[in-house]
């Protein structure tokens, strides 16, 4: 069996449930017995730090104990999440529990980085004379954060369909890896009814929490953008970026060159992507001032409704009276905007 502290920074691994099973803890003892009282405690922890902290939290890990707790409190954390229900709380919670691991992975040997990703099942190899790990493209392309400019394709090296990337890299694809893992899982479990009971009070406290963070953030001024104006691509965009999923280079691109033909200036920009949960403001700052000209030569302006349609990012399921009407989100938002 691999070590109990390695089982507790990693939970998410299969030994770690293989744990929990070979040990025959049942749901109820977890829930009820007073010896996981402090896994439990854990459990609502590292929802706290994952919603105020962007990370679940470091604990000790000095005795078996420790580990023992440490690596229960996961499913608790994630048991009680499913049943807060928010998408924002889940996707929050997601990229908590992956930066965490990511903390710990950017520590590790070689060795047991490979060992680690093995449970992503990537298609890689190691290159000892360079010291870099070679990770076949598919894998790269469906787990590396190609939102940011460094790392599209283009700006990689690539060799017989591998490309090259430095252990830090490495981690970071372990971490995205981990983050679409744990958002599946939430979005396909269903709360269970004895979680719900058990942890009724925490998951009143939280909901209550993400509510209010809600309404603050609904209230906060947003430059001069109506967003019940937007039409259905841009809502739809904004949206799935501000709840943090993963939204495809070209929708990023089109909100952006949008709001800046809006005339919305970086920080209105900036001020509305950040509430996602994977929020970077430098790398957005970057990419807003590229696509709006301020650091880069052109001033992109937003695709029109046909280009949107051949991206794949006009929902053509949502399309209104007006989207038929008009040929241009812009045309869609300016008329809308005369007609209020
Ligand atoms: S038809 Fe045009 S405005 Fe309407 S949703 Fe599609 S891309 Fe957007």
């Amino acid at each position: 069996m691999t070590d109990l502290p390695v089982l507790a920074k990693y939970p998410f691994l299969k030994e770690s449930k293989n744990y929990v099973k070979e040990n025959e803890i049942s749901i109820d003892e977890l829930l009820n017995d007073s010896i996981y009282e402090r896994a439990r405690l854990i459990g609502i922890e590292r929802l706290d730090n994952a919603f105020n902290k962007r990370d679940v939290g470091n604990r000790a890990l000095a005795t078996d104990y420790d580990c023992i707790m440490e690596l229960l409190s996961y499913p608790i954390a994630r048991m009680i999440t499913v049943c807060i229900g928010d998408i924002y709380f889940k996707r929050s919670y997601a990229l908590s529990e992956a930066v965490h691991s990511y903390n710990y992975l950017i520590n590790e040997s070689t060795s047991n980085l490979i060992k680690i990703s093995d449970e992503f099942k990537f298609n890689i190899k190691y290159d000892k004379n360079n010291k870099k790990f070679l990770i076949y493209f598919t894998d790269y392309l469906k787990n590396a954060p190609t939102r940011y400019s460094q790392w599209k394709m283009i700006n990689r090296v690539m060799e017989n369909g591998y490309i090259s990337l430095s252990s830090k890299d490495f981690t970071r694809i372990i971490q995205e890896a981990l983050r679409s893992r744990i958002n599946n899982e939430l979005d396909t479990r269903k709360c269970s009814k004895i979680i719900n009971e058990s942890f009724k009070s925490d998951i009143i406290r939280l909901s209550k929490l993400i509510e209010k963070h809600r309404k603050k953030i609904e209230i906060e001024p947003m430059g001069s953008l109506d967003e019940n104006k937007l039409p259905p691509c841009m809502k739809e965009i904004l949206k799935s970026i501000q709840s943090g999923e993963n939204v495809p280079h070209m929708g990023r691109f089109a909100m952006v060159a949008f709001l800046n033909s809006l005339k919305l200036n970086t920080s209105e920009i900036l001020q509305l992507f950040s509430t996602a949960p994977d929020f970077e403001e430098e790398k957005s700052r970057y990419q807003v001032e590229h696509i709006s000209g301020k650091t880069s030569s052109t001033s992109y302006t937003s695709p029109g409704c046909d280009k949107m349609r051949s991206y794949g990012i006009c929902p053509t399921e949502k399309m209104d009276e007006l989207c038929k009407r008009y040929r241009h989100p812009l045309t869609y938002y300016k008329v809308k905007w005369r007609n209020k």
